[in-house]
């Protein structure tokens, strides 16, 4: 008997009617000998419509508040699917992320995962019922508050509580068969890869790719736990994300992401000695904001410009700290862009083929597009653009790469 773990996105439990067609297929899997952990994603749209509300009524809503509101959307869908379940005769229990045993940091909206006590959803294995595990939450192992995983959490819910429970698979169904060279919406000649290693899927997770949550990707690779990506809708094999391969390493560029949710920050005239980038970045940090890129102009007379991206989404908590640093570092002003976007080529074959990032520019400027920021890993570039090119962008890079050919 298998113990398989399958986790089902907000669009594939967006209505009761698909709500009875994801029973129906874990109730297929225990019927064929399976002890099932189900991971469910609120409803689609729910997460969305409840950061709305709150949106309504403040522009920077408390952390804390935003997390147990947001911890409902999944909680709901958690004991729908159980009522679905028990209506086709299959036994099974739900559970919040808490009842689930997931302990986590307190870093609210965005909190990490420290263990998973798992005996309630043990406990109903053993019962021979299916367990029900709402995703995306956990509690604070200090306050003992509601926290959630971030945007696109349940991902991480499930492939954690695979490793926690040493699960022989972890299925991730959404609403495409599976991972592509490029996202199937903006390209509709990608590719779906048979298989793509956790290197790959990790950066191309961090540039945007939203199909798996990077935390889902970075606990699959720490933990060993392949993770099968595939369609609700239907019985295709989906993509397998596992450790890199031979095969693997002939591909130069596997795929093309993009991230709308971007923002820079340009902090103007600041002081250019030892000790600024910390007095910056420092209370940044200690707001918990990610800052993705940095880069520091040559001065002139003393003073130099410092720009950085942010998540769009934490502008506003950003400016607030920033309105602050620039007062202390004796900076002149701070500017903020939101129109901006992150387009990026990833693949393990970068590092023995070089040109690639050459290739890449040559494409954007090709359409006419300017590039405003530039970064890069060992397997990835990554471009800063204006967001009304990006997905002109994405189309023509992954032309310029040849990725709707097989073999590319
Ligand atoms: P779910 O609600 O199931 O978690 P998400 O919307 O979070 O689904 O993720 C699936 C979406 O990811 C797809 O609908 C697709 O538009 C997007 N996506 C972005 N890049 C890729 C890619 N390279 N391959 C597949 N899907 C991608
Ligand atoms: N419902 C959450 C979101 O929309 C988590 C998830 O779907 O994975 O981000
Ligand atoms: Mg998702």
């Amino acid at each position: 008997m298998a113990l398989v773990v399958q986790k089902y996105g907000g669009t594939s439990v967006g209505t009761t009617e698909k709500i009875k067609n994801v029973a129906r297929r874990v109730a297929r899997t225990k019927d064929a000998g399976n002890d099932v952990v189900v991971v469910i994603s609120a409803m689609a749209g729910e997460t969305d419509r409840l950061i709305g509300l709150a949106h309504e009524l403040s522009e920077l809503p408390d952390e804390r508040e935003m997390d147990l509101l947001l911890s409902s959307g999944e909680r709901a869908s958690a004991a729908l699917l159980a009522i679905a379940l028990r209506e086709l005769g299959y036994p099974a229990r739900s559970f919040t992320g808490r009842q689930a045993g997931f302990i986590t940091d307190g870093a609210h909206t965005k909190a990490r995962i420290k263990k998973i006590e798992a005996k309630n959803v043990l406990d109903a294995l053993k019962e021979g019922m299916i367990a029900v595990v709402a995703g995306f939450q956990g509690v604070d192992e200090l306050s003992h508050d509601v926290t959630t995983l971030g945007r696109g959490g349940s991902d991480t819910t499930a492939v954690a509580l695979a490793a926690g429970l040493n699960a022989d698979v972890c299925e991730i169904y959404t609403d495409v068969t599976g991972v592509f060279t490029a996202d199937p919406r903006i390209v509709p000649e990608a590719r779906k890869l048979k298989a793509v290693s956790f290197e790959e899927m990790l950066e191309m997770a961090s540039a945007g790719a939203k199909v798996l949550q990077v935390r889902s990707v970075e606990i699959g690779m720490k933990y060993n736990i392949p993770i099968h990506v595939r369609s609700t809708f239907s019985e295709e094999e989906g993509t397998m994300v596992v450790p890199a391969n031979k095969d693997m390493e002939d591909v130069v560029v596997s795929g093309v992401t993009y991230d709308k949710n971007q923002a820079k920050i340009t902090v103007v005239g600041v002081p250019d000695r030892p000790g600024i980038a910390k007095a910056l970045f420092d209370p940044i940090a200690e707001a918990n904001i990610n800052v993705d890129m940095i880069i520091q102009n040559v001065s002139q007379d003393g003073l130099t410009d410092i720009s950085f991206t942010v998540a769009r989404t934490e502008l506003p908590k950003a400016i607030k700290v920033i309105e602050n640093v620039v007062k202390e570092i004796g900076a002149q002003k701070f500017i903020t862009d939101d129109t901006i976007a992150k387009v990026s080529i990833v693949g393990v074959g970068m590092r023995s083929h070089p040109g690639v990032a050459a290739t890449m520019f040559d494409a954007l400027a090709d359409e006419g597009i300017n590039i405003i920021m530039i970064s890069t890993s060992e397997i990835k570039v990554s471009c800063v653009i204006e967001d009304k090119y990006l997905e002109l962008a994405v189309r023509a890079l992954h032309r310029a790469f040849e990725l709707d050919k097989e073999g590319s």
